[in-house]
C-alpha cells in the first residue's frame, strides 16, 4: 500500500478533509460544518471526526497515516502547531495547541500551516502553477488571502507574509474588518462588499441582491447571490464588483512590483465564480499599475477547487 497522508482544511463554515497518496491523488474525503459555538476544543473534535471519516473512506486508520497536515485560519505557528486569533471560529481569540491536540487524538504526526499558504503551495505543486518557479496566490472569498512561493520555496516571512488582503489600495479609505482603513479586502472581500451593499441600500440605492439571496434561504450573501444579481441586471452589484476588481488589480500589481512573480493564481469562492467574467478586467487593472508592464505575470485560475486547501495541507509533509 502506498504511503498515505491526511489533510484538513479548517474553514469558517466547513471543515474539509482528505486522504491522498504521495502523488496527491485523493483516496478519501469528508466534509463537515464548522461548529459555530463552543471553544477551540469543540472545533478540534469536529476536525478529528471529519479526518476519521475520510480515513475510513480510504480504508486506513488515522494512526497509519504518514502525517496529517492542517491548513488553518488565524495566526498558525508552523513550528509549534499552535493557532491563535482565529476570529472566524468560536471562542478562538487566544491561542490553542491545535497540532498537539490532534496528534494526541489521532495518533499521527500533525503539522499546522496557514490555510491560504498551503492552498497556494498545492497550486504550485499539483495545480495551475506547476509550470512556474514563483507565484503569488490570491484567494478571493469572504476576505482576500494570499500565499507566496518564491524560487520554488514557500515564503512565510516571520509567519505573517502574504497578507495581500491588507495591502493598502486607498489611504484613509474604506474601513476594513481588521480595523484599519483602505485595505484591499475592504473593497474586495465578500463580507465587506455585503456591508457596503447594505449601506448603499439604506441611503436609497436600488438593488435586488438581498431579495435574491433571501429566496435562496441565505441570510448572508454568497458568491452565487452576487452572480444572480448580475444576471438580473442589478446595477449596484455591478458597481460593487467593478470596485472589487479594481481593488484586487491595484493590490496585486503592487505586490508584483515588489516580488515580480512569474504567475498569479486566483482562487477562492468569488475568484472561481467570477474568473470567466472578470479575468480580462482584472488583467487590465493589474497592467495599469505594473511598473514593468511589458512582461506581466501570467494570471491563472486555481485548478484544485474546493479540495485545494486540504490537499495543500498534506504537502506540509514533504515540503
Ligand atoms: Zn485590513
Amino acid at each position: 500500500m502506498a504511503t498515505l497522508r491526511g489533510g484538513i482544511d479548517l474553514g469558517g463554515t466547513k471543515i474539509q478533509t482528505t486522504i491522498v497518496d504521495r502523488k496527491g491523488e485523493v483516496e478519501g474525503e469528508a466534509r463537515v460544518p464548522t461548529p459555530t459555538e463552543g471553544a477551540p476544543e469543540d472545533v478540534a473534535r469536529a476536525m478529528a471526526a471529519a479526518l476519521r471519516k475520510a480515513a475510513a473512506a480510504a480504508g486506513v486508520e488515522p494512526g497509519e497515516l504518514e502525517g496529517i497536515g492542517v491548513g488553518s485560519p488565524g495566526d498558525a505557528d508552523e513550528r509549534t502547531g499552535a493557532v491563535s486569533a482565529a476570529r472566524n471560529l468560536p471562542g478562538w481569540e487566544g491561542s490553542f495547541p491545535l497540532g498537539e491536540w490532534l496528534g494526541r487524538e489521532l495518533g499521527a504526526p500533525v503539522r499546522v500551516g496557514n490555510d491560504v499558504q498551503v492552498a497556494t503551495e498545492a497550486e504550485f505543486r499539483l495545480g495551475a502553477a506547476k509550470p512556474y518557479d514563483s507565484l503569488l496566490g490570491v484567494f478571493w472569498g469572504t476576505g482576500v488571502g494570499g500565499g507566496l512561493v518564491l524560487d520554488r520555496n514557500p515564503w512565510i516571512g516571520r509567519g505573517a507574509a502574504g497578507e495581500i488582503g491588507h495591502v493598502v489600495v486607498e489611504r484613509d479609505g474604506a474601513p476594513c474588518t481588521c480595523g484599519r482603513l483602505g485595505c484591499m479586502e475592504a473593497y474586495a472581500g465578500r463580507a465587506a462588499m455585503e456591508i457596503e451593499a447594505r449601506r448603499r441600500l439604506e441611503v436609497g440605492e436600488e438593488t435586488k441582491i438581498f431579495e435574491l439571496a433571501k429566496k435562496k434561504g441565505h441570510d448572508r450573501l454568497k458568491s452565487g447571490d452576487w452572480e444572480r444579481a448580475l444576471e438580473h441586471g442589478d446595477g449596484l452589484a455591478e458597481r460593487l464588483l467593478d470596485r472589487a476588481v479594481g481593488a484586487l488589480g491595484t493590490g496585486i500589481a503592487s505586490a508584483c512590483n515588489i516580488l515580480d512573480p512569474e504567475a498569479v493564481v486566483i482562487g477562492g469562492g468569488m475568484g472561481l465564480r467570477f474568473a470567466d467574467r472578470y479575468m480580462e478586467g482584472l488583467r487590465a487593472e493589474i497592467l495599469e499599475h505594473l511598473f514593468v508592464s511589458d512582461r506581466p505575470p501570467a494570471i491563472e485560475v486555481a485548478e484544485l477547487g474546493d479540495l485545494g486547501g486540504a490537499i495543500g495541507a498534506t504537502l506540509l509533509f514533504g515540503r
